[in-house]
């Protein structure tokens, strides 16, 4: 039995809806030692990231925000792919994510659950809300370690 196109994208937007409805890794990190926030002011959508960055790699990943079920999805999938994964794969993976979402996926490349997001990209508005997280991992990876908190 194969799937149709259409039974796909119903699969796909199951994984979705259920990634909005009980995203994974949501909680704050108190021994994160990379924290970045993110803003994406065309839909409204706001989330905190927090890494946990181990020689190099990405030990534990996870976030609190709020906004609409592609960028809550989105983020949940992402902190679950990103985990074990260096500095490098991580960016290299958001390079070919964000291709993915423009129509432009490097040939062969295995997406894993990260595929159920492609259908974005018939709706270039939320091509935003799916590269919120990755923009802002972006910039809790390349920025420099967190202060300690004081509270
Ligand atoms: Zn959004």
């Amino acid at each position: 039995m194969s799937l149709g196109h259409g039974d796909l994208r119903e699969l796909y937007q199951e994984v979705i809806f259920d990634h909005n409805r009980s995203p994974r890794n949501y909680h704050e990190m108190a021994d994160a030692n990379r924290v970045a926030d993110g803003h994406n002011p065309l839909c409204g959508d706001q989330l905190t990231l927090y890494v946990r960055l181990v020689d190099g790699v990405v030990a534990d990943a996870s976030f609190v925000g709020h906004g609409c079920a592609i960028s809550t999805a989105s983020a949940s999938l992402m902190t679950e792919a990103v985990k074990g994964k260096t500095v490098e794969e991580v960016e290299a993976l958001f390079r070919d994510f964000h291709a993915l979402l423009t129509g432009e996926a490097p040939e062969g490349r295995d997406f894993g659950k990260l595929e159920v997001l492609a259908g974005v990209r018939e709706f270039p508005v939320r091509v935003k809300c799916a590269t919120l997280a990755w923009h802002t991992l972006h910039n809790a990876l390349t920025g420099e370690a967190a202060p300690a908190k004081t509270e």
